[in-house]
């Protein structure tokens, strides 16, 4: 149906007298307007073809996966001496392209349909893809096809040879250049690790460890806490779950009794231990094992190949200039809390342990820092926070976004903007918005690709689709949806990764926005959160909902960072020692791996870059991270120091956070360039400088010297 609108439209332009069909192009309205406009640009807007019925899911992914296989059997059996770059690299490109644009597409609608067998159905076809996009690596047939041609050494340009080079790289990673023998070693042993991954998350997911206390030991802890359900026990104890995460923070930040917040905390640092410090000390050498066999000196070099980092050396070294450089702030912040401890027990040389950390930061906030953040609420009712938002994101990156009636949406209100170029009026892409809650939808913020963009055989380029799955507020009777602070946060976030999907220009569907690395991809999304904390920034949209004339007063701006900026060095460090401790296990060799005590090696790296674990304790153990995000915690912090290195290019501009120049350089240097080349160079070219941690650590308060 959409293509054939689109069909339609074509035609007539082509009827129209050039006057009309240039009238027409520079006031678009109608979806049918903006395809009509994009093929005038070389371009097409399509839309994704949303599956009406479980068998639609079905035959949506069965059909992708047989035309894949035929198209990759084909491709395999041409003749080798008419084997180029663009038959076999190119093509594999976008065969695999289309294969994705399908699992993008029920991946949503697994999040976002009402029924729940359309769920299932989706979420059982979405593992079916992952299972075939898994097995592409092991085609004999394709890889001889594709090894002849890198065996020439074609002469290509830098995006070419980038594809080029990140598929053999690809293969190597997965054994393929390894004797048959070999290779099936390294495939049993993946098949192992495979399980003690699963093994790992499942033993996390069955930890339990129930506490009861009397409602004397539980003084400080708030009354909706002991009223929740299944707390009160018959016996009139309190049953806290320290497995349940809300609970124990409950206790950890309230209980003013030191000893029941020491049994909590001790009994979660204990979680799995009994189960996982074994499977853990089997996983570290596992892993080691595999990466040394693959050519790798440890697993985290073979884990940060592709990513930023590009290997376990560079993010050890980063994590550890971080910890130095945050120490005079998690000194004096450890001091704070100490002097409060110190105070209330009236031991002037109390230490502080583990379990006192929630205890004072809250009392710390409590007493000094207090922002009453559901009043804020006021200020971010939802239509304009969009639409502040909208005006902010379409003056830096220099674009338009205007909303169309949609031919089809998955659930009334869903709504659908196109986004054009402002200077030319070129469409770029388009977005669905998806905000308010609902039965059986996706509980979280995020942004879905729908459809990545890309140039097709006959050298139009294939426009971009993304969705937003959001949980706003919803309206109520006598008031609008109205966002907390940290909602306004997310949003900026998550509508961070629409735009990059949708400014994102490559020529290869693998070196689109959402190919960049792991420890890359979220702070272009996490630069964006610097916005909300800018006073000219939020004077241009946030306003009392009953008087939008009522701007968000200057020092309330100002007790939000200083609250946040209260704990940070401690909660930076927090992170720091899971990023290291992860690190430190998967640095080993192969032959210290199977020695390993990996107890001691966590528990002293958390004692030196954090606090001190409870004693006898192994809390590495339910770290669901270090089975599936292994050699990759350290990620959060690499793209976080960058976003805001980033951010202050923004902050020190003429305009601040609202510059245009400042703007389109990071759209043409960063978004536009996608994974067309190294990341790195990207944010070096439009830093204008090499990357520094200084912006970060002023962030979190501390001065320049
Ligand atoms: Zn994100």
């Amino acid at each position: 149906m959409q293509k054939s609108s689109y069909l339609t439209l074509t035609a007539l332009c082509l009827g129209l007298p050039f006057t009309a069909a240039f009238s027409l192009a520079a006031n678009p309205t109608t979806l049918a307007d903006f395809q009509a406009l994009a093929a005038k640009s070389n371009s097409q807007l399509v839309l994704p073809t949303y599956p009406l019925t479980p068998a639609d899911i079905k035959a949506q992914a069965e059909n992708a996966i047989k035309n894949a296989d035929a198209a990759f059997d084909a491709l395999a059996a041409q003749d080798p001496k008419t084997l180029n770059f663009d038959n076999t690299f190119a093509a594999a490109d976008a065969i695999g392209a289309k294969v994705v644009d399908v699992a993008l597409v029920l991946g949503t609608v697994a999040e976002s349909s009402t029924d729940k067998t359309m769920r299932d159905t989706a979420n059982d076809m979405g593992v079916k893809l992952q299972e075939w996009s898994v097995s592409l690596d092991y085609r004999e047939p394709l890889y001889r096809a594709l090894k002849a041609v890198a065996d020439t050494h074609p002469k290509l340009d830098a995006e070419q040879q980038r594809l080029m080079d990140f598929q053999m790289r690809s293969y190597r990673r997965a054994g393929l250049s390894l004797s048959a023998p070999d290779r099936a070693d390294v495939e049993r042993l993946r098949k192992d690790l495979a399980g003690l991954n699963t093994q790992f998350a499942v033993n996390i997911n069955e930890a339990r460890a129930p506490l009861d206390f009397t409602a004397e030991e539980l003084v400080g802890v708030p009354q909706s806490f002991l009223d929740s359900p299944g707390v009160r026990q018959p016996d009139g104890r309190y049953r806290v779950m320290a497995n349940i995460t809300w609970h124990a923070q409950a206790i950890g930040e309230n209980a003013d009794n030191a000893e029941v917040r020491r049994k909590v905390a001790t009994a979660r640092s204990n979680l799995a231990k009994e189960t996982n410090t074994a499977v853990l000390s089997k996983l570290v050498a596992l892993r080691a094992d595999i990466a040394h066999r693959l050519g790798y000196a440890n697993w985290a070099d073979y884990q940060t190949e592709t990513r930023m980092a590009k290997n376990g050396a560079t993010a050890v070294k980063f994590e550890e200039d971080l910890v130095a450089g945050l120490q005079p702030k998690f000194a004096e912040e450890m001091e704070t809390l100490r002097q409060l401890k110190a105070a209330q027990t009236g031991k002037p040389d109390a230490k502080l342990e583990a379990w006192d950390i929630s205890y004072y930061t809250n009392k710390l906030k409590k007493e000094k820092y207090a922002v009453d953040v559901e009043a804020l609420r006021a200020y971010f009712p939802y239509q304009a926070t969009l639409n502040g938002m909208f005006a902010i994101y379409q003056r830096i990156f220099g674009l338009k976004f205007t909303e169309v009636e949609a031919p089809y949406v998955w659930f009334p209100g869903v709504k659908l903007y196109v986004v054009q170029d402002k200077a030319t009026g070129t469409p770029m892409g388009a977005f669905y918005l998806d905000m308010f809650p609902r039965e059986g939808k996706f509980n979280h913020f995020a942004c879905f690709s729908q459809k990545a963009g890309g140039v097709m055989a006959d050298g139009r380029y294939d426009l971009p689709v993304a969705a937003l799955l959001c949980n706003f507020p919803a309206p109520s009777a006598d008031k609008p949806s109205l966002l907390k602070h940290a909602d306004v946060e997310t949003l900026f976030h998550e509508f961070g990764h629409v735009m990059h999907g949708m400014l994102a220009r490559s020529r290869y569907a693998g070196q689109g926005a959402f190919s960049v690395p792991q420890d890359f991809v979220e702070a272009p999304s996490q630069m964006l959160e610097n916005w909300v904390w800018d006073k000219s920034v939020l004077d241009t949209f946030a306003g009392d909902y009953r008087d939008p004339s009522k701007k968000l007063p200057a020092e309330t701006i100002a007790s939000l960072v200083a609250a946040r900026q209260a704990t940070e060095g401690i909660g930076e460090r927090r992170q720091l020692s899971i990023g290291l401790l992860d690190l430190n296990l998967h640095t080993l060799s192969a032959d210290d791996a199977w020695l390993a005590d990996v107890v001691k090696i966590v528990n002293d790296t958390t004692a030196r870059v954090s606090v001190a674990p409870p004693a006898n304790t192994f809390w590495a153990a339910y770290i669901g991270h270090l089975a599936g995000y292994d050699a990759a915690y350290y990620g959060y912090l690499w793209a976080k120091v960058m976003a805001i290195d980033m951010a202050s290019v923004f902050k020190a501009s003429p305009n601040g956070f609202l510059d245009e120049t400042v703007g389109m350089r990071l759209r043409n240097e960063v978004y536009g360039k996608g994974d067309t080349r190294d990341v790195g160079e990207s944010v070096e070219k439009f830093l204008g400088r090499p990357r520094s941690m200084q912006p970060f650590l002023e962030y979190v308060g501390i001065k320049k010297q």
